[in-house]
């Protein structure tokens, strides 16, 4: 049988990164290859050791964690090298980075900038990880936004999985990310769900936001359905004697495209594709010969599905963050910050519709 070969830690030389030239205590953040059982020190598992420069009264100034750690009766308050285990060196970085960047004279700095500079790479899935250790620092998530603000504008996020930005942008606080992420899922995936996060299990977001998704969809699909409606109902209104054939070109066109009966396309489909597909009508729609001067039947058709999808295509602008994060109100009382956003979101909406609907007034 083989035996592992043991590498104590203090086989591994540490990186060093100065978070700040100000620095006067070492914070060691150690990853491991597995994650440790208890009793068992790690000391063959040990994957990197980072040693971090950062400044004491930072630290202690955003986190109880660190105050306790640092100021109080532990041993380590009165040691140069404080250990961290099972923490990643990457994810620590950007949290340092966070912390330290509250001061513009760090920010300015060569020093801040270099170290700013290198979190910003940091992958999407890291962001999960830097959330993790925030909290387990007992770090505000607040004292995150800043930072996130700038790794967002750094990247381009528009190939990235809108999943994966979800639950980041939603506990990060960034209102345009997370109306970005809510409203690609809404028109692009045909399953609403989060990706469960096999490492850190305990984050994901509060369910409501999954059911306004779902929610979300449901309601394109409905408005979609009544704009198709809307134009078979015409027809059947009509008194002319050409109605029955256009009625039976009209729906045999849709049919045709595959995204009709709406209800139905949109079970396998993303709302995205069952529009792409509805925009096609126009190549399977034949106008009978006997419709030729008929004021009701010889509409436009074609154009008239096209105005439908742009309607289903302006309608959601994604997900309002203050609306989902009742537990920071932005008014006094929680209630009225619910009903005050929920009236200015469908207001915002209704402005939309109007718009659209002047628009195709004027053609
Ligand atoms: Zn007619
Ligand atoms: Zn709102």
């Amino acid at each position: 049988m083989a035996s592992s070969t043991k590498s104590p830690p203090d086989a591994i030389v540490p990186n060093i990164v100065v978070i700040t030239d100000d620095a006067d205590v070492t914070l060691r953040v150690i990853k491991y290859t597995q994650r440790l059982k208890p009793g068992d020190d790690g000391n063959d598992k040990v994957k990197s050791i980072t040693d971090f420069n950062v400044n004491t009264q930072v630290m202690i100034r955003n986190s109880e964690f660190f105050k306790t750690l640092l100021t109080g009766n532990f041993a380590e308050a009165s040691q140069s090298v404080v250990t961290l285990k099972e923490h990643d060196p990457s994810a620590m970085q950007a949290i340092f980075c966070a912390l330290h960047s509250q001061y513009e004279d760090w920010s300015a700095s060569s020093c801040g900038l270099s170290i700013t500079k290198q979190t910003l790479g940091l992958s999407v899935h890291s962001l999960c990880d830097v959330i993790s250790s925030a909290r387990h620092f007992l770090i505000e998530m607040v004292e995150l936004d800043s930072w996130f603000k700038l790794w967002y504008e750094h990247g381009d996020n528009s190939k990235t999985d809108p999943k994966l930005m979800l639950y980041p942008t939603y506990q990060l606080n960034h209102a345009e990310g997370f109306a970005a992420a809510t409203k690609k899922m809404v028109y692009h995936h045909t399953r609403i769900e989060e990706t469960k996060n096999q490492q850190h299990r305990d984050l994901h977001l509060p369910p409501r936001v999954i059911q306004q998704l779902c929610a979300a969809r449901g309601r394109l699909k409905t408005i979609l359905s009544n704009q198709i409606w809307n134009h078979i109902s015409g027809l059947l209104d009509g008194s002319c004697n050409c109605k029955e054939k256009t009625l039976f070109a009209f729906l045999h066109a849709l049919k045709e495209t595959g995204g009709f009966p709406v209800d139905q396309a949109a079970q396998r489909n993303p709302i995205a594709n069952v529009l792409h597909q509805l925009a096609d009508f126009d190549n399977y729609f034949e106008a009978p010969a006997e419709a030729k001067g008929c004021s009701r039947c010889s509409t436009d058709w074609s154009s008239a599905m096209k105005t439908a999808c742009a309607v289903v295509w302006k309608y959601f602008d994604g997900l309002c963050l203050d609306c989902m994060d009742h537990t920071q109100p932005k008014f006094a009382d929680e209630h009225e910050d619910y009903w005050g956003h929920l009236e200015r979101d469908m207001e915002r909406r209704d402005d939309q519709q109007g718009a659209i609907r002047q628009v195709v007034q004027m053609q």
